[in-house]
């Protein structure tokens, strides 16, 4: 991946020559440099991904039966396919368990 700020960098300290052969009228230097900048972007926008990868989610929990909160046995379980993205854009995730004692429901933070 290219490293958008060095390029941008190098872009403005061509930018500044550019100007400076502008002021010196030398025209022929000033559009090859021009040429050369475009090109440079032009690479770079092409390189930069269209969206950062998203981690993509887990299957299923480390551990898929856990204590029930609310009757603190361990049957607190894992529903399959439930896994989901959390809604606090901490950008982890939570699936649905299902309490096989005291049937208690409730979404939990995985992974
Ligand atoms: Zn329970």
């Amino acid at each position: 991946m290219v490293d958008t700020s060095s390029v941008l960098k190098s872009v403005r300290e061509r930018i500044a020559e550019l100007a400076r052969l502008a002021e010196a009228g030398d025209a022929e230097a000033a559009k090859k440099l021009a040429a050369e900048l475009t090109r440079e972007i032009e690479s770079a926008l092409e390189e930069k991904p269209a969206a950062a990868p998203k981690r993509s989610a887990p299957k299923a929990p480390r551990d898929d039966v856990v204590k029930c909160p609310r009757c603190t046995l361990r049957s607190f379980t894992f529903q399959k396919g439930t896994v989901r993205e959390m809604e606090d854009g901490s950008g982890g995730f939570e699936a649905r368990f299902h309490c096989t004692s005291c049937g208690h429901e409730d979404w939990r933070g995985i992974g």
